[in-house]
């Protein structure tokens, strides 16, 4: 399995001159702020801790002579943060996961809109902010992991199945806090309704194994270990354990199977990770040039093989260990629902005693 990227990606040079040439360069951007056209550098906030986007970050300054300064924060300091600063912020580019908090930058003018031929082939329109304010770079699915030896996968169909009675004391499940879990059930409102969300979330509550605890990474572990037979994680921590250095990583993830749900109905549901450039920035040609980047096939490869993230663009190759999961059928509901369903998704998870 890769876990690097492979010598291919890193040779590839690719013609980001002639893209970065489609940016505007307007003397001052929507917000009025001063331009300055010739920084040589350029400013990241990310909610991302991952060593794919160091990777990424330095293959862009080779190219461009730009350096990358990068800003790492909370998902939950980030925003407080942006609004403290105001505009006075030192973000060029936001870069961060997840559909809701994207729509939330938006929503609060944090993002400005911007469009350029490059971003406009690279992201498929369901990846974009409809008003161009966030562009997705990369995406995850929520799938089911369960104990090989205890669960035949023939039983699988849905993440409705959680819920049912045949799994009653078998599920472990990660906080309601998480965002990962409050878009999934922000998704399930938006296509489902209140009342089906809640339905399924008491559902799960009832079939609980443990009081909900650990990230992701421990649920796979639970499962592994016989604590309980099915969880709930995003794909790429099982592909992570599976290209793990550590020998009991990689024994753990041999104990689980995957399971992409909903493929006969809804969709399994997927979430993005994604940027926009900050409506104060005083150097947009050099955030909308790393942002075209980020959207680039180069990048897209790397977030594969470094992250294990699907690919946004369909012109990238998938890994061995994602061509595995196979190319699925994806719960079809805009982004912006995650963000604006997400408080209703609290609210439910409350209700239902997920805590
Ligand atoms: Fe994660």
């Amino acid at each position: 399995m890769p876990l690097r990227p492979s010598r291919r990606l890193v040779l590839a040079a690719a013609a980001f001159g002639a893209l970065a040439a489609c940016t505007q360069r307007a003397p001052s951007d929507a917000a009025g702020v001063a331009q300055d056209a010739d920084a040589r550098h350029v400013n990241v906030y990310t909610t991302r801790h991952y060593g794919s986007d160091q990777a990424v970050y330095r293959r862009f300054t080779e190219e461009t002579g730009i350096e990358v300064r990068v800003l790492e924060i909370g998902g939950a300091e980030l925003f407080d943060r942006l609004q403290t600063e105001g505009d006075q912020t030192a973000a060029d580019l936001i870069v961060t996961v997840d559909g809701g908090a994207l729509w939330r930058l938006a929503e609060a003018g944090m993002l400005q809109p911007l469009s350029t031929p490059a971003l406009q082939a690279a992201a498929p329109a369901r990846f974009r902010d409809p008003d161009n304010r966030w562009w997705a770079f990369a995406k995850r699915a929520r799938v089911i992991v369960y104990n090989k030896e205890s669960v035949d996968p023939v039983i699988l169909r849905s993440m409705d199945d959680l819920a049912q009675a045949r799994f009653r004391g078998q599920v472990c499940a990660r906080s309601s806090a998480n965002t990962y879990n409050l878009s999934m059930l922000a998704a399930r409102i938006e296509r489902a309704g209140a009342d089906n969300a809640r339905d399924w979330a008491r559902g799960v509550v009832e079939n609980f194994a443990r009081q909900p605890q650990g990230a992701d990474t421990e649920q796979i572990r639970a499962v592994a270990a016989g604590q309980c037979q099915v969880a709930i994680s995003n794909h790429y921590y099982l592909l992570r354990l599976q290209n793990s250095d550590d020998p009991a990583d990689r024994e753990v993830a041999s104990k689980v199977g995957v399971f992409i749900p909903d493929q006969d109905g809804a969709g399994a549901h997927v979430n993005i990770s994604g940027a926009g450039v900050s409506a104060y920035s005083p150097r947009v040609a050099q955030a909308t040039r790393l942002l075209e980047f980020l959207l680039s096939p180069e990048s897209q490869s790397l977030f594969a093989n470094l992250t294990n993230e699907f690919p946004v663009r369909p012109d990238v190759e998938l890994t061995p260990g994602l061509a595995a999961l196979g190319r699925f059928h994806e719960e079809q509901i805009p982004f912006e629902a995650l963000g604006r369903r997400q408080a209703e998704a609290a609210r439910i998870y409350e209700e239902v005693g997920w805590r």
